[in-house]
């Protein structure tokens, strides 16, 4: 019986380890992460972006192959592996019904995802519930889960892996051998100090949106060992999250939608970025990184009564003042500037037909920055603040892999007994931008890939 060693507990890894274990495989899941914190980022995802040429139980119309391609282009500005990209889409659907025939779960999308009923199928219960059914599935079929083994380095000779070195529970280091690998631990978003080399030093006040195991070190023992790399070091995706989430793990529910409706500030009480250059499913990703380049890498989103309930709210309550000042002195702004930015703002407002399902004419003219839909005065008490701060989701550089999820070396030559899934081969379609719902789309098609292919070596 093969053996197969898979890196990783996420959607990916799991994926992968499924189906080696239904192609006849002996597979062990090594994971870093104890019993109570497996899942790694697959745990606090929503849904997968899925090709259906009918309706399916839960998507509603149809998505088409070509238009999934196309709004892939768009946000990665063209810069794709097309034969991967094209894979990974047109297998999306058979990945949605082969995860339906297992028992997975899906819902509709929920009122306020309204634009993704179409083109994702939400997990019933979230990714938490996806991850532990995947799980039961896998162990149902005889695979051994080891929880905090941390695999620290990936011992390749020439193009094949010999061996593993594993820190167990104990912190004793030991090797683990097997006839194939499948590397499936995500990228380096939680291991802040590469954070720090690769994005500049501001990212020490970055928060991680998801779990801190995501630290990197297999893709680094194979960078290190001549794999060849995809995706860019600086390429990640980070959003707007509350500025009291915490360092890891605060998920989606610490992500704030609020900003189109308000201004953001900067510690100096000023504006920075046009508030309503788009809807925000398209603009909330760049949020991350605009904060991120403000001083202390901090903003303030600064809201009136009339667009509280717009909005899908923070797990935090909000700062709330019956006046601009004491709103500003509670967030600890410099209350004359944030003051002078109000009254600016205000006085350039543009009275129109204010219209969250479209880019509306609401807007100002003549500031600096203008905000050019959604902009409606600052005027109506309470007022409410949320502070902001950049919230890394994940990275982008991974490893190189062919259409059978086989990593490659430097020089060209595939790997003899490793392949890889997920996060780690992201980069391979996304150079850059992200696609709502496509990092699941990519573990679960590759890992599946991987699975198969491993088990067949
Ligand atoms: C808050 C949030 C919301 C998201 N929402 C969505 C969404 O709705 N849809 C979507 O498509 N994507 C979403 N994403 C992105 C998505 O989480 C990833 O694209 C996807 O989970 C990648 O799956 P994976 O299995 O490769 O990685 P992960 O699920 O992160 O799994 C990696 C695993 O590897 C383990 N590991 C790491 N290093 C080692 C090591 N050295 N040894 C052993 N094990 C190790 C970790 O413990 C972890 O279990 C979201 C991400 C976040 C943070």
């Amino acid at each position: 019986m093969k053996k197969i060693i898979v890196i990783g507990g996420g959607n990916a890894a799991l994926c992968a380890a499924i189906t080696a274990a239904q192609h006849g495989a002996k597979v062990i899941i090594l994971e870093s992460a104890p019993k109570e914190l497996r899942g790694g980022n697959s745990q606090h995802t929503r849904n997968m972006r899925t090709y259906h040429p009918k309706p399916t139980k839960t998507l509603v119309e149809n998505y088409p192959f070509e238009e999934y391609y196309e709004d892939l282009l768009k946000v990665t500005k063209g810069e794709t592996n097309e034969e991967l990209a094209t894979l990974a889409i047109k297998s999306s659907v058979d990945l949605y019904y082969w995860m339906e025939s297992l028992g997975i779960n899906f819902q509709p999308s929920l009122k306020g995802t309204l634009s993704l009923s179409r083109t994702n199928a939400f997990f019933l219960g979230g990714g938490k519930t996806l991850v532990n059914r995947e799980y039961q599935i896998a162990e149902d079929l005889g695979v051994e889960v080891l929880y905090e083994h941390e695999v620290l380095n990936i011992k390749l000779s020439n193009n094949e892996v010999s061996y593993l070195e594993v820190k167990l529970p104990n912190s004793n280091i030991e090797i683990f051998k097997a006839d194939v690998y499948i590397a499936a631990s995500g990228g380096f978003e939680s291991n802040r100090e590469w954070l720090k080399e690769a994005w500049g030093e501001h990212a020490k006040n970055f928060l991680i949106r998801g779990t801190k195991f995501n630290q990197g070190k297999v893709l680094k023992s194979l960078l290190e060992q001549g794999v060849q790399k995809v995706g860019k070091e600086e390429q990640g995706h980070a959003v707007a999250v509350d500025g009291r989430a915490p360092l890891y793990d605060g998920g989606i529910v610490t992500r704030l939608d609020c900003v189109p409706f308000g201004i953001v500030l900067n510690e100096e009480g000023k504006r920075f970025y046009n508030e309503g250059e788009d809807f925000w499913p398209k603009r909330y990703a760049i949020w991350g990184r605009l904060v991120a380049s403000q001083p202390n890498q901090v903003g303030h989103v600064i809201i009136d009564s009339k667009s509280f309930d717009l909005f899908m709210p923070s797990v935090f309550e909000p700062t709330k003042a019956d006046t601009l000042e004491e709103l500003a002195q509670k967030l600890g702004l410099p209350i004359e500037q944030v003051i002078k930015t109000i009254d600016e703002f205000n006085g350039a407002v543009v009275d129109g037909e204010f219209d969250l399902t479209k880019l509306d004419n609401c807007k100002t003219e003549g500031l600096d920055i203008n905000k050019t839909h959604w902009a409606r005065r600052i005027d109506t008490p309470p007022y409410y603040g949320y502070t902001l701060r950049p919230g890394v989701t994940f990275t982008y550089l991974g490893v190189k892999i062919d259409k059978n999820a086989r990593v490659y070396m430097e020089d060209g030559k595939p790997m003899t007994n490793l392949f890889a899934t997920g996060e780690m081969v992201a980069g391979n379609i996304l150079s850059q931008g992200y696609l709502a719902g496509i990092g699941m789309t990519i573990g679960g098609v590759f890992g599946r890939i991987a699975g198969e292919g491993a088990a067949n070596v």
